[in-house]
């Protein structure tokens, strides 16, 4: 399962702060998840609080901010909405779209109350 090894990407990548930071424990763990990074949102947010029990994120809140993709093109210069990986350009059909958002998965902030 894609989402698993993801989450557990998530979990490795805040334990490593936590160590870092000497955090006692996580209380908020936010997470940008571009809608064309190829994962399911829903299943990656189950995925983490699955990964997270018995570790230092265990009661840390999963706040999760979805991207809209966006798109580029290089022919006419538009930007527009692309809900899809290869959309073409809505005003001219060109393919020679450049995608500049929504493909972001990446860990946003750590919050700790220590
Ligand atoms: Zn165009």
């Amino acid at each position: 399962m894609h989402e698993l090894s993801i989450a557990q990407g998530i979990l490795e990548l805040v334990e490593e702060q936590v160590r870092r930071r000497s955090l006692s424990s996580v209380e908020e763990v936010e997470i940008d998840v571009g809608r064309l990074a190829g994962v399911e949102t829903q299943a990656l947010t189950i995925a983490i609080e699955c990964v997270a029990r018995n570790t230092v994120m265990e009661n840390a809140r999963i706040v999760r901010n979805d991207i809209e993709g966006e798109g580029l093109c290089g022919d006419c210069g538009r930007c527009f909405v692309i809900e899809e990986l290869f959309a073409p350009c809505p005003d001219c059909g060109s393919c020679a779209v450049r995608v500049v958002k929504g493909k972001e998965l990446r860990v946003k902030s750590i919050l700790s109350n220590k």
